[in-house]
């Protein structure tokens, strides 16, 4: 792999490479340094589609984590109900609201084809040095195996993130992340790399190509010599604005 000589260019000062952090500031450099540089005076307002995002998260995950354990077809909707019951309040005043869009968005994922892959690890965690002073670093919804092909799954709540992005490198740049951050990890190079969207029930599954990979690891590159020669952290207004937490203090939303 051609990543070492890539990563060579990145600045030496940052030991840990986090894909998560390096998405939001390429969505917008100013909820970037609210989030990330300014935490401590942040107040983070998580909006309840947000919630959703991780409620549907943490669901799947221990869907998947108890079918790895247990080798055993599970019942996620009720997996589902008895989550709810302990967590509801999280939605508030509309819980009956968001308890029929959950069921709604369970019963796509019965249908969809994620669920008849094998799963091998779901919130999959890893740290991989990538060179001499520096960690490749993330969470993997979920490494599946089909057809003797590696998959690797990122879940989202809808396209809102991505779907203004229309370079293929681009829209999977978390994925080819995740593609170096776990190798051969299990066993094998993973095959496919994609994306399942909650809200839609859609899967957009690629096969991993060497180009794609040389792209991806150049974008990321192009986005840590940007965070290093940024000044001023500009709010720019995407598709994700309106999910975004901090919305209602940044001044270019509120305009
Ligand atoms: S609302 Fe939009 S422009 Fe403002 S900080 Fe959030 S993502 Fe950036």
């Amino acid at each position: 792999m051609k990543q070492n000589n890539l990563f060579k260019l990145s600045p030496k000062n940052i030991e840990e490479l986090n894909i998560s952090k390096l998405l939001v500031f390429r969505r917008c450099p100013f909820e970037y340094k609210l989030r990330y540089l300014e935490k401590g005076s942040l107040k983070w307002e998580p909006k309840l589609d947000m919630n959703l995002g991780n409620f549907l998260h943490e669901l799947v995950g221990l869907y998947f984590k108890n079918k790895i354990v247990h080798n055993e077809k599970q019942d996620i909707g009720r997996l589902f109900e008895s989550k709810w019951e302990k967590e509801k309040i999280r939605f508030k005043e509309h819980q009956e609201d968001y308890h029929a869009k959950c069921k709604y968005i369970i019963d796509l994922f019965k249908r969809s084809p994620i669920v008849r892959t094998h799963p091998l690890a779901s919130e999959y965690k890893f740290r991989k040095l990538i060179r001499e002073d520096m960690y490749l670093t993330g969470r993997i919804d979920l490494v599946s195996k089909t057809d003797n092909n590696i998959q690797i799954w990122e879940f989202k709540l809808d396209e809102a993130e991505l779907g203004f992005i229309d370079q293929e490198h681009k829209k999977f740049l978390q994925l080819i992340f995740y593609y170096y951050g776990i190798a051969n990890a299990f066993g094998e190079l993973p095959h496919n790399i994609g994306y399942y969207f909650f809200s839609s029930g859609k899967t957009v599954l690629l096969e991993v190509y060497p180009d794609i990979l040389e792209r991806g690891l150049q974008e990321i590159e192009n986005i840590l010599s940007e965070m290093k020669n940024t000044k001023e952290y500009i709010p720019k207004i995407n598709n994700y604005c309106p999910s975004c937490g901090i919305n209602k203090i940044c001044p270019a939303y509120n305009k």
